[in-house]
């Protein structure tokens, strides 16, 4: 019995609109029940500022086995030398390397975010680009897709210290290898930001950025099926090649330079609770079972991507090769806001997102963002895909059809009874 009513009947609340609905955020999932029960432990009681074996705090002897097996399980899962699970989120991971490998002001180039980008790659109203001297590479107008000379135009252009691959947007693989002839050219570090199609790399379903890229960070909780939350991770490790070196003068391995990036650099102590969870994912995530998920996953943006192309969306690029799709919804006549806000009223959820050259504000946006991962956890295969997009098409096509959003609410509630969602849970 929980003491605090109001608190626990909201997350109670929340649970049902996440069990009645359909989730097709791109940047969510839903954990196993094992992740979640990670995460309500004493953990959270622990500080443990340091890393294993180096703590500022005692008692860790525990903590510390827990955040070796998560380092461990990841190195495992992405054939990584080198791993780092104390950032709290994305953004921090990102800040973390920033932080570690660049002065003030350093030229860094990222992928734009008007084009599917990330905000902490660079953009002006985050700390990575009023820290940093941020420069954009995008999209090609008629193709959605990235014109890797012009990449390696850009690069030549403002030389930057850094450059960033890696989208929130963006339904096309990358090419790591001719990112990394480009960083080389101009004597960039080249880091891979994959914390949208992470799992799907795990799963050996996409390229690999460990081979090519000096750094890669993720978030844990998108196609990682894992708790909230930031990692940070080398294939290889190397020595900073700016030369830094030891008061002693000898050379600084990369790997102590990101984790001085992270603790001190960015965060106090680790969240041992949230590490936890992350450890449980990974394993998780090395079970054969994780490929079978990944596989359907892209099975199912597939068939949707193409789905609505038959229906008359623009798809951005034609179609996907992960999880996700950038819907331009202009020949539809419907902003990304009407759609967002008219589906949500289905217990349909996505998010408004700006397409390449949008017209409309950052607030408005001419398109929709959708992904896969959520609806593979609950068990949609390609059918249930080809009935959600036809529910979608049925709304927008009658944006203020208030009677067609009721009935649609109410089959789609009906349908994800089929779906169970965290049984024998209560909150
Ligand atoms: N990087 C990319 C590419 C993302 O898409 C996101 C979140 O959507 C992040 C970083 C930030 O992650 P967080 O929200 O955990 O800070």
């Amino acid at each position: 019995m929980h003491t605090d009513k109001q608190v626990f009947d909201l997350i109670h609340k929340e649970l049902e609109r996440q069990r009645k609905g359909i989730e097709l955020i791109a940047s969510e999932n839903f954990t196993s029940q094992a992740v979640i029960d990670a995460m309500g432990t004493c953990l959270t009681n622990k500080y443990a500022e340091g890393y294993p074996g180096k703590r500022y705090y005692g008692g860790c002897e525990v903590v510390d086995e827990i955040e070796q097996l998560a380092i461990d399980r990841l190195c495992e899962l992405f054939g990584a030398e080198y791993a780092n699970v104390q950032p709290h989120s994305g953004a921090q991971a990102n800040a973390a390397v920033f932080l570690a490998t660049l002065k003030p002001g350093d030229p860094i180039l990222g992928f734009d975010l008007a084009h599917g980008g990330h905000l902490s790659h660079g953009s002006p109203v985050n700390y990575s680009g009023k820290v940093y001297k941020p420069h954009f590479y995008g999209v090609e107008k008629d193709s959605g897709l990235i014109d890797m000379d012009k990449v390696a135009a850009k690069a030549r252009e403002v030389q930057p210290k850094l450059i960033v691959c890696g989208a929130s947007a963006y339904a096309r693989d990358w090419d790591y290898a001719r990112f990394r002839e480009i960083a080389d050219e101009v004597g960039a570090l080249l880091l891979a930001d994959i914390a949208h199609p992470a799992g799907l790399i795990a799963g050996g379903l996409l390229k690999d950025p460990l081979q090519q890229c000096h750094i890669v960070t993720s978030t844990t909780h998108k196609t990682l099926r894992g708790p909230r939350g930031g990692i940070i991770m080398m294939g290889k490790d190397f020595e900073n090649p700016w030369g830094r070196t030891t008061k002693k003068g000898s050379p600084i391995k990369m790997s102590s330079v990101l984790n001085s990036g992270v603790f001190p650099g960015m965060q106090g102590g680790p969240l041992e609770h949230v590490i936890a969870a992350k450890a449980v994912a990974f394993g998780e995530a090395l079970q054969p079972s994780f490929k079978a998920y990944g596989q359907q996953v892209i099975q199912n943006a597939q068939v949707m991507a193409q789905a609505f192309v038959e229906k008359g969306y623009h798809v951005i690029s034609g179609g996907t090769d992960n999880h996700l799709m950038l819907i331009d919804l202009r020949s539809k006549n419907v902003t990304g806001k009407a759609a967002e806000n008219t589906l949500v009223r289905a217990d349909i959820t996505v998010n408004k997102n700006m397409v390449p050259f949008d017209t409309q504000s950052p607030f408005v946006t001419s398109g929709m963002r959708v992904g896969t991962a959520a609806i593979t956890t609950r068990g949609f295969k390609e059918e249930d895909c080809l009935q959600v997009v036809d529910w979608i098409d049925a709304i927008l096509s009658d944006i203020e059809n208030e009677q067609k959003i009721d009935q649609v609410r109410k089959d789609i509630n009906q349908y994800m009874e089929r779906f169970p969602l965290y049984e024998n849970v209560s909150v």
